[in-house]
């Protein structure tokens, strides 16, 4: 309701009162859209583990190829590519594996600097456990922010450089860890960044 009524607010006045009415209408209309996209975002986190959605056994090739779909061609207007290796098959909640790669592959390709963004998705065996690689070329993180990103509403810019809310870095770590696995950032301020998940291995070893 207070997005549609600021929303017809701006249609049907804007331009009629006068110069400080058009600004107020404005900054309402951006916070009513503000507050929408804070509470999906909310719902989101506090949902991931609620109703305990189905577990099976779900190829990450085919969570990665449903992201590309989805993110793929943003990323190529703005010039950037998203490449990757084969992916393993683990169990898990497919919606959550989803939602963890779609965060984690839209920050890569938005926190880019002066080149395009060159995302890699990677995936390497340890004795019991996978590691899941998402490595990008972008702005990189200072080290005393690194453990700091994972906390909820925690941001490193202003809204007007990067868009965003500070929760998608939270609802991944909630995601990784209710899975068993830990989730941790490499990254030098400049040098893009490299952010590593582990998955428990259950299949037998080759
Ligand atoms: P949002 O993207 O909405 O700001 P996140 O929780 O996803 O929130 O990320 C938190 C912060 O971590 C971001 O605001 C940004 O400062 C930093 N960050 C996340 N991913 C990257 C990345 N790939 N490269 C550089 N900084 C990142």
């Amino acid at each position: 309701m207070v997005a549609s009524y600021t929303q017809l607010l701006a249609r049907r006045y804007g331009g009629k009162l006068d110069k400080d009415a058009d600004e107020f209408i404005g900054y309402a209309v951006d916070g009513a859209a503000r507050m929408r996209e804070l509470i999906d975002d909310l719902l989101a986190y506090s949902r991931v583990g609620m109703r305990g959605g189905e577990w099976s056994d779900v190829s990450l090739d085919e969570v990665l190829e449903r992201v590309r779909q989805t993110v793929g061609p943003a990323a190529e207007t703005a010039g950037g590519v998203l490449t990757s290796e084969p992916l393993p098959t683990v169990r898990g909640d497919p919606v959550q594996f989803l939602q963890l790669f779609q965060n984690l592959v839209m920050n890569a390709l938005k926190f880019h600097g002066k080149e395009p963004p060159q995302v890699h998705v990677s995936a390497t065996r340890g004795e019991r456990e996978w590691t899941v690689s998402v490595r990008d070329n972008g702005i990189g993180i200072a080290p005393e922010f690194r453990d700091r990103i994972f906390v909820i509403f925690q941001r490193l810019h202003s809204r007007a450089e990067y868009p965003g809310t500070g929760i998608g870095l939270a609802i991944c770590r909630k995601i990784v860890q209710g899975h068993g696995g830990r989730i941790w950032v490499e990254s030098e301020p400049g040098q893009g960044s490299i952010f590593h998940f582990t998955l428990p291995d259950e299949s037998e070893s080759p």
